[in-house]
């Protein structure tokens, strides 16, 4: 690390004696990481979240809950300025939603409407037609389904990363416009998620970005998926009856939540990281994203409490509306494209509270030697470089990313999330204490060395 030699340098040239808490990086990491495997408030602050505000979904009284939350919560931390910045999005709302299966045989379905999508206006009543993937119904004619409810039923494959979930989305994040223009009257989907034991359906939103108009749509709960595929296999028509009472309201408004620890340099660089706050409504948001607004708030905490501080400062972006399109995400980039040279480097925990257990990175290549520096630095928790993909920054910190900030993704193991996320069963019970505290030591590790540098890891080519 250049900045600590230097210093070590400074303090030989003028004949002061070494400064008793000149720690090597590698002494000051290892210290950290293990406050992190010992440290209880991450856990306090999701508890609290899940229990004191719950649901947020974005535009909702519990989303204007949760960013009174963050406030105290950041300045509770410590934190040195903490602040605002508005968001404004399309307010969507799910008042009511059922289906059942009419004909050949008559059950409930379990079901939820996908976010974005219109409601039906009263009962709706159809046939249904099976496509086993989006591609098979995007082959049929448009218009000719003539009225009828198309149901496509690909399942998601369960992995470690989340390229599973990233090869069927589109059954969920295109579908309804797909369906809209082959003419169906509505679109049921098998859930984008994992999960067999709870018959639990998964929300989720459409694309911001199909062209065209969408249709009412919902997703099944696998179990739910999988009678009514049982159904379809036989000879006569499948009815099924729908009644979602959800839709666009108006517009509504909520706020990125910011926390800055200055740097002890007084440069104004910092290191930004962060999650997202608002969340679905069905469960408590305990994974998604719960789990990442309180690793990287009880991370910036423990590095900042250090004496003396890094000389980067460390930024936490808790972001407005993340799962109806991006929307604080957006937001913070339009705001802070001026002062992109400040941003050092970012990373974004949004993948649920599974162990960490590879780094992503996209940064300049003159910044590898530090790389190299940083996999010795996790090779204690156990955290190689995977260099299969480039990191992304998360959803939110990628609008920063796509203007040339560099980034690195501590990827969270995603092989037990998709069961999870996006129901009614992402609740605080589901996470796993140690896992909270290894995710905390990890993120220490990150913002111990890219606070503690002087090395430009940008700039990095803009990208989408
Ligand atoms: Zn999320």
């Amino acid at each position: 690390m250049r900045l600590a030699l230097s210093l070590i340098c400074t303090f030989v040239l003028c004949g002061c004696p070494q400064a008793p808490d000149q720690r090597s990086l590698a002494e000051a990491v290892a210290d950290l990481q293990q406050q992190a495997l010992q440290d209880e408030t991450a856990w306090r602050l999701l508890e609290s979240l899940t229990s004191e505000v719950g649901p947020r979904m974005a535009g909702s009284v519990a989303d204007a809950r949760a960013v009174a939350w963050a406030v105290e919560k950041m300045n509770d931390l410590g934190f040195d300025r903490v602040w605002l910045e508005p968001v404004d999005f399309p307010l969507w709302v799910r008042d009511s939603e059922s289906g059942r299966v009419l004909s050949p045989e008559g059950f409930e379905l379990d079901l939820t409407a996908l976010g974005g999508t219109p409601g039906t206006g009263g009962t709706l009543r159809g046939d249904v037609v099976h496509f086993e993937s989006l591609a098979s119904l995007e082959a049929a004619e448009p218009g000719s389904l003539g009225g009828k409810i198309a149901f496509i039923s690909a399942a998601m494959r369960r992995d470690q990363g989340a390229a599973g979930y990233s090869e069927t989305v589109p059954q969920r994040s295109r579908g309804p416009f797909v369906a809209a223009r082959k003419g169906a009257s509505a679109l049921l989907i098998r859930s984008i998620g994992t999960d067999t034991r709870n018959s639990a359906p998964h929300a989720g939103n459409v694309s911001s970005l199909e062209p065209g108009e969408s249709l009412p749509a919902a997703a099944l709960s696998n179990a739910s998926a999988d009678r009514l595929v049982e159904l379809l296999q036989g000879e006569g028509p499948v009815a099924v009856e729908l009644e979602l009472d959800v839709g666009y309201r108006g517009r509504a408004s909520s706020h990125n939540v910011i926390g800055e620890f200055t740097g002890a340099s007084g440069s104004g660089e910092f290191v930004l990281i962060g999650g997202h706050l608002d969340s679905w409504d069905l469960g408590s948001g305990a994974h998604d994203d719960g789990a990442g607004v309180a690793i990287t708030l009880a991370a910036a905490k423990l590095v900042a409490d250090q004496a003396p501080r890094p000389a980067r400062g460390i930024r936490v972006v808790l972001f407005a509306n993340e799962e109806q399109g991006v929307h604080g995400g957006k937001a913070y980039a339009a705001a802070h494209a001026n002062e992109l040279s400040l941003h050092v480097l970012g990373s974004e925990s949004d993948l649920g509270a599974g162990r960490i257990y590879e780094f992503r990175t996209r940064v300049n290549e003159a910044a590898e030697p530090d790389i190299a520096e940083l996999a010795e630095l996790l090779a204690p928790l156990g955290i190689p470089h995977g260099t299969d993909a480039l990191a992304s920054g998360g959803a939110d910190i990628g609008e920063m990313r796509k203007i040339g900030l560099p980034v690195i993704d501590l990827r969270h193991d995603a092989s037990q999330y998709f069961d999870l996320h996006h129901t009614r069963n992402d609740t605080l019970d589901t996470v796993d204490p140690a896992d909270l505290k290894f995710n905390v030591a990890a993120y220490v590790t990150l913002l111990q060395w890219a606070a503690s540098s002087d090395t430009s890891f940008g700039p990095i080519e803009p990208s989408e």
